[in-house]
């Protein structure tokens, strides 16, 4: 069980600093799954931030269940992202898959996204731990949490203190109605094992946007340092995880409805 103080991890973004942690404000993290071209990624950068949103998400190499899916557009998107974080003065989270593209990413990227499928690929975990950036590393979707707190410890014992723990949903028998389940009890789970920001992603965690503000109530409640919620200005045109994205209108409602939670943000 854990010992000591809870960890902090700040990240200077243009805006400013900005700090995961127990005793910090709510960071919410929004964006596309896909950063699809320059006028929709620092659109959303834009209004995500005016939303109150401290970080944009999109991802630049996308993880894909078919090789057919649209897979990213890889290193142009880097500078799409680079392109935003300026327009925006958000701070950047994009997820890695490649041991190869890490020190490329890591240039962009104000924090380096360790997707689902990889929670487990330890030669990724060291080398993000050799690196100054910190890391967001999602739960697997069969991932316990045992194997997840170990394969945060990889990026721990490689030298990079610096990680987040996010929860995305996991397997479970029913996957009709619902994408994943969304364990929200690994947020008091995680706070009596870990000293280490834990962040929530209702999007993934259902599958479906008309379920996706009621869970990121939830997760406040529960106590969740962080938040990722995907934003696309036409989800209904989206590359990737259309169905699960707000739009804007609907994430600048929902901010409104987490701030009269009483949590700051
Ligand atoms: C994503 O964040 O777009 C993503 C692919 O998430 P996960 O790894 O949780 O499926
Ligand atoms: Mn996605």
């Amino acid at each position: 069980f854990r010992h000591g103080q809870p960890s902090e991890v700040v990240v200077n973004t243009p805006n400013g600093a900005v700090t995961f942690g127990e005793n910090h404000p709510v960071v919410v993290v929004a964006g596309p799954c896909s950063v699809e071209n320059e006028d929709m990624i620092v659109k959303t950068a834009k209004a995500v931030q005016a939303s109150g949103a401290k970080f944009l998400r999109g991802g630049a190499y996308k993880p894909r269940t078919s090789p057919y899916s649209f897979q990213g557009h890889g290193e142009s998107a880097l500078g799409l992202l680079a392109a935003a974080r300026e327009a925006s003065g958000l701070g950047i989270i994009t997820e890695v898959m490649d041991t190869a593209d890490v020190e490329k990413v890591a240039e962009v990227a104000d924090v380096l996204q360790v997707g689902a499928r990889n929670m487990q690929n330890f030669p990724l975990l060291k080398k993000v731990g050799s690196q100054d950036k910190p890391v967001l590393l999602k739960r697997g979707m069969s991932g316990t949490i045992e194997e997840w707190l170990m394969a945060a410890e990889y990026i721990l014992a490689a030298g990079n203190p610096n990680v987040i723990l996010c929860e995305r949903g996991i397997r479970t028998f029913d996957r009709r109605y619902t994408r994943n389940t969304l364990d929200l009890s690994v947020v008091p789970v995680l706070r009596s094992l870990t000293h280490l920001p834990i962040m929530i992603d209702p999007s993934h965690g259902t599958g479906k946007s008309e379920y996706v503000p009621a869970m990121a109530k939830g997760a406040l409640a529960v106590g969740t340092d962080s938040l990722m919620i995907e934003v696309h200005p036409n989800p209904s045109k989206a590359w990737s995880d259309g169905a699960q994205s707000l739009n804007p209108a609907e994430f600048d409602e929902l901010m409104g409805d987490l701030s009269l939670i009483g949590q700051p943000l």
